[in-house]
């Protein structure tokens, strides 16, 4: 009986925990990925995120073949599209690794005991984390809320398993699972893709999606970067950060992987140490996620429900959107994300600062907007760090910050390189002036955070 390895947000071969199950099982493999816009919350995808799918798939697709093996793409409910699959190929064993938010974790909590109590093997792998959630614990054995004290927890905890090698040959399930075979959809079917217009131009400048470009990309990073990492991380002008947060994002390389290339190649170093620490946050936003599923729409700190959101201008929204609110380091950093579908961590927090202090919008918004625009949204690190920024989230005693946008591009953008790129006509006299007067709107959003303080 075959075993059908069930691919999610783990798109590759190597290091793939669930593929290497089936291997050892030793019987015919079933390669499976299901597109699930249906299933009861389970958040559909951006714009963004669907067109790096649509090539990732198309990468694994080609490495599965390489292998011997068909990926059979099918779109619907998952539960039900893998049960009918097990049913169509008489499969003995489902395969596959972990999800951790609420809605995914339901779906395969219910899956798992009705294959399970049909006789089917099933089971599930570590394989996106480096450490599970439910293993890193304070001492009183709740989970952290503060990061440091987490990542030390995780520093102190047994190290990350080495990653496992990629499978070189595979075999395949025959009949219409196997190459060629009828038995699913055609990815250019699913309308992955933007067509009129088509916006991805930029993203294809800007990225190379597949676990092959994810390896490369990482090794590039160590040898060219990581040693200017922790001194240069924040500036914007310059391109000395890892991008491979899309990479993870997909699963196309693991964390593991990351982890033990970076300490073979530089261990003990600073760059290694903040390098590492910065993946450390990745997978604190997740085990946030994990122990408080609605990350996306609910305050963290519930506190904060009483902080009094204005009512809306969808005018100031929109200038937000497109990079029109005359404060220049917003601007810039808003058309970078539109146009490569993506954004320096500095000029996230900037913009994510901007709009719910200056623009006292509530920061569910930019959020979807992220969401829909990012190559990299995630259901963990992208609610968790617009709350970080709002005030409402995982953080160090309740702390409010404003971000300076003046002031961060004085810092990190001192000869004004990445400023003058995104946002040319700042010379000019057609630049506007911003839309909101700094200075005022900061000691407004102050004000607000006092309701905050009072409702505790
Ligand atoms: P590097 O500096 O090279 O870091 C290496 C890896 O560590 C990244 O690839 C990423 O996986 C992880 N990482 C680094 N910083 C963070 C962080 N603050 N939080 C979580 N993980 C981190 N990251 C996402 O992956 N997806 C998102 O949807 C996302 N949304 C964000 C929204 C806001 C408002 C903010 C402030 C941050 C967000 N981040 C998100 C975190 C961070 O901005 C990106 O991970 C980072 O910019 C990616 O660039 P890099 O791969 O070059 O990072």
């Amino acid at each position: 009986t075959p075993s059908i390895v069930w691919f999610r947000d783990d798109l590759r071969v190597g290091d793939h925990p669930a593929l290497h199950a089936a291997v050892e099982r030793g019987e015919p493999i079933v390669a499976v990925h299901v597109l699930d816009e249906e299933s009861a919350g389970v958040r559909p995808l951006g714009g963004a995120a669907k067109w790096w799918l649509h090539h990732s798939l198309a990468s694994l697709a080609d490495d599965l073949s390489d292998r011997g093996v068909r990926l059979v793409l099918r779109r619907g409910p998952a539960g039900r599209v893998i049960r009918s699959l097990v049913d169509e190929t008489g499969a003995g064993a489902v395969f596959w690794n972990r999800r951790y938010g609420g809605a995914e974790r339901e779906v395969d909590a219910d899956l798992k005991s009705g294959l399970a109590d049909a006789g089917l093997e099933v089971r599930s792998f570590g394989a996106s984390l480096l450490f599970e959630p439910w293993t890193i614990r304070t001492g009183s054995g709740t989970p952290f809320s503060v990061f440091t004290p987490f990542w030390k927890a995780c520093l102190a905890a047994d190290e990350p398993r080495h990653p496992l090698p990629a499978p070189r040959e595979l075999d395949g399930f025959g009949g219409p699972y196997g190459r060629g075979g009828p038995a699913g959809d055609h990815l250019d079917d699913w309308g992955l893709l933007p067509t009129h217009p088509d916006w991805a131009g930029g993203l294809r400048e800007t990225w190379e999606p597949g676990e092959r470009a994810a390896h490369r990309r990482l090794h590039a990073f160590l040898e060219e970067d990581l040693a200017e990492y922790a001194a240069g991380r924040d500036r914007l002008d310059r391109q000395s950060t890892s991008r491979l947060s899309p990479h993870l994002r997909w699963g196309e390389i693991s964390p593991h992987a990351i982890w033990h290339a970076t300490r073979e190649r530089a261990a003990g170093t600073e760059g290694a140490r903040k390098f590492l620490a910065e993946v450390g946050w990745r997978e604190f936003a997740w085990h946030v996620l994990f122990h408080f599923p609605d990350l996306a729409t609910r305050n963290w700190r519930s506190e904060f429900d009483a902080f009094p959101w204005p009512r809306l201008h969808p005018s100031a929204l929109t200038a937000w959107e497109r990079g029109r609110t005359g404060v220049p380091v917003v601007d810039a950093a808003m058309r970078e994300l539109w146009h490569t579908g993506s954004m320096h961590n500095r000029a996230r927090m900037v913009t994510a600062s901007f709009l719910t202090k200056n623009l006292l919008i509530d920061w569910r918004r930019g959020e979807q907007w992220f969401w829909d625009t990012l190559v990299d949204a995630d259901h963990a690190s992208n609610p968790f760090g617009w709350q970080w920024v709002a005030g409402s989230g995982a953080d160090a005693a309740p702390y409010f910050r404003v971000f300076n946008p003046e002031l961060q591009r004085e810092k990190f953008d001192p000869d004004g390189r990445y400023v003058g790129r995104w946002v040319p006509e700042l010379d000019d006299d057609g630049y506007p002036e911003p839309i909101v007067d700094l200075r005022e709107t900061r000691a407004a959003a102050l004000a607000a955070y006092e309701r905050v303080k009072a409702s505790k």
